[in-house]
């Protein structure tokens, strides 16, 4: 489904991504795991692109996306991508929050978009905040609302960058319930996360970033579990 080919990408001369290579089969979870500053955000948002690319290239269904030709805003509706910081519309209702992009973007009646909107809110406990405004909801429920958000364009491709970072412990739960249902779902999913129990319950393959490259990558419990490159072990022992 993606497939990422000797990604490069330089900020004033500091390299981040040196040559990255990476390849995601359709309903797969990978996880990106790697020091603070090793690239994942960076390699999320040169997927999404968000971020121009130095060399390399990206296909997404076959489709070369990091061709300048590609209309990013085309490209964007079939990913969906979550930040750490929830990024809701603070002036906007949770159902205006949900339904403002398949509106305005995908130019979906109103009545359609709103009535999904209310099935996916249902979904994840909050069809009761509907009409709520994101300052009322707790850390957890509006992350919650930011991936109801995402998937609301019915994306390929999700991409989510440390969605329980900025939650309170004892509100992390509810969000990786969410995503392990996405998972459940089929949904093929790219997370940078710092939660290594996460990442090995969840995802199908775990890649180690280190100076702009993936250093070591295969099933959870083999990377987690017994690594076999220096700079991942020196990574894990670390972080333990
Ligand atoms: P973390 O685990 O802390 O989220 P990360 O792996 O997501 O780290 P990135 O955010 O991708 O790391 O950053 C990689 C490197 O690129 C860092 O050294 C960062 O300072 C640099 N960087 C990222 N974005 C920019 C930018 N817009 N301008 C300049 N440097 C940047
Ligand atoms: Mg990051």
């Amino acid at each position: 489904l993606l497939r990422c080919r000797g990604l490069r990408k330089t900020f004033g001369g500091h390299v981040v991504l040196d040559g990255l290579d990476l390849a995601i089969d359709e309903h797969r979870v990978v996880a990106l795991i790697g020091a603070s500053g090793s690239g994942k955000s960076t390699l999320l948002r040169c997927v999404n692109l968000l971020e121009e690319l130095d060399d390399g290239t990206i296909e997404l269904d076959g489709q070369d996306i990091s061709d300048p030709r590609v209309d990013p805003d085309r490209v964007r509706r079939r990913i969906g991508m979550v930040f750490q910081a929830y990024n809701l519309f603070p002036h906007l209702s949770v159902l205006d929050n949900v339904t403002l992009a398949p509106v305005r973007v995908h130019r979906r009646p109103r009545a359609e978009a709103e009535a999904q909107a209310r099935e996916l809110l249902d979904r994840v406990g909050l069809g009761a905040k509907a009409n709520a405004y994101p300052d009322r909801l707790s850390g957890g429920q509006q992350q919650r609302v930011a991936i109801v958000r995402a998937l609301a364009n019915s994306p390929r491709l999700m991409l989510l960058d440390e969605v329980t970072s900025a939650l309170d412990p004892e509100l992390v739960g509810e969000v990786l319930a969410l995503v392990r249902e996405l998972k459940a779902d089929g949904m093929t999913m790219v997370l940078a996360t710092h939660e290594m129990g996460f990442a090995r319950e969840v995802a199908d393959q775990v890649c180690f970033l280190d100076g702009g490259r993936v250093v070591e990558s295969g099933p959870p419990e083999r990377v987690l579990g017994d690594p076999t490159e220096p700079r991942t072990r020196q990574f894990l022992r670390r972080i333990i």
